[in-house]
């Protein structure tokens, strides 16, 4: 568990037991959230107050400087409205089995200080928790491609229901996402299948704003030097020099480099999480969900307007096409099969068509 996943783990514990406190300590986890929108309506006020309003000196500059800082400014405060006001995806609730097979389930798996410990269950008990599991999707007529490391199709013992695939349960949030990426600190919110897009939008346009802002006020860092308004100009020149050290630090990490980071995520369809934990498909240890570099950027931005942070989602967050590794005359292929569905069977083995070699 994170740093961060502890702290919001004793908030609840603690507004479970008193709730205005719990209150007022949830409310307090929001202060980076608000440091950032300070920060951003700071930098945007000094840029145009400073920069265009002192520095630059002809108007025609000035114009294209206001029209492209506050374009970049408001799509930046757009795509982070957008994250944090956008419920995280959850799953639905006819993931959740009946509770006779909950308590069955229960039943064979270790408790240990008062939590279902599963990775510690016997061979014999996760052959009869894989029993009842696979019971559980044929009562509900789902179908997962992940298991976990013992084989077994994915359960949460806190949340009660199976995990569709690339759903993850954040201990910060205490819930479980549906493809969930990872939980922001500096957000203090889950993203998720519901609201990647905004964060990627969020991101990107942080980053570019902060570049932006640190290129165009070299010119009044210069012009400092060129008129000698020593002691005139000395408070602007401060904040300046403040300002443009944060740009320098926050847009070389965690923004630069998280947009990188991400950028490269989506280009092999994949999490965060999935990145220290890869997701482990049902027959196929091989398999991922790896459909190409267009198929990847369309399911992780949906079908176009990728640098706008509105609706445009292309799949449900619970059902992938896979790419299964198959043997055929000494040489491994990637075949693709799209797996899920209310209407399929937890025992199906997908029959993979060629579409794909490598
Ligand atoms: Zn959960
Ligand atoms: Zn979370």
């Amino acid at each position: 568990m994170s740093w961060y996943s502890k702290i919001y783990t004793r908030v609840r514990e603690i507004r479970a037991n008193n709730c205005f406190l719990g209150t007022i300590l949830t409310f307090c986890l929001n202060i980076f959230l608000v440091i950032q929108i300070l920060g951003l309506f700071y930098s945007m006020y000094v840029y145009v107050t400073i920069t265009v309003g002192y520095y630059v000196q002809y108007k025609a500059q000035a114009i294209v400087y206001l029209i492209i800082s506050t374009y970049l400014f408001l799509m930046t405060l757009w795509s982070l409205m957008r994250t944090i006001f956008t419920r995280p995806a959850r799953v639905p609730s006819n993931y959740q089995p009946s509770k006779e097979l909950q308590d069955q389930l229960a039943a064979v798996t270790p408790y240990i200080n008062n939590r279902f410990e599963a990775d510690k269950s016997t061979p014999a008990q996760i052959q009869s928790q894989n029993v009842i599991l696979e019971e559980m999707c044929r009562s509900l007529n789902i179908k997962v491609a992940e298991c976990d490391q013992f084989g077994r199709i994915k359960y949460c013992y806190e949340c009660g229901h199976i995990k569709p695939d690339r759903t993850r349960h954040c201990s910060s949030c205490g819930k479980c996402c549906v493809k969930y990426d990872h939980h922001c600190p500096w957000i203090n919110t889950c993203v998720t299948h519901s609201n990647y897009k905004y964060f990627l939008c969020y991101v990107c346009y942080t980053t570019i704003f902060v570049y932006w802002f640190l290129f165009t006020s070299i010119e009044g860092v210069v012009r400092y030097f060129i008129w000698q308004k020593w002691m005139e100009d000395l408070s602007k020149i401060i904040i300046y020099t403040v300002l443009m050290l944060f740009g320098c630090v926050f847009g070389y990490f965690p923004l630069g480099e998280l947009v990188i980071f991400h950028w490269s995520l989506v280009g092999y369809n994949e999490t965060t999480v999935e990145q220290t934990k890869p997701a482990v498909l049902r027959n196929d240890n091989m398999a991922d969900y790896n459909m190409g570099k267009s198929a990847n950027f369309e399911h992780a931005l949906g079908w176009g307007l990728w640098g706008c942070p509105i609706e445009s989602k292309v799949s449900d967050g619970m059902h992938f096409d896979i790419r299964y590794v198959v043997l055929e005359k000494n040489h491994f292929i990637r075949v693709s099969q799209e797996i899920g569905g209310p209407e399929n069977s937890a025992n199906d083995t997908p029959t993979p068509t060629p579409n794909d070699t490598r």
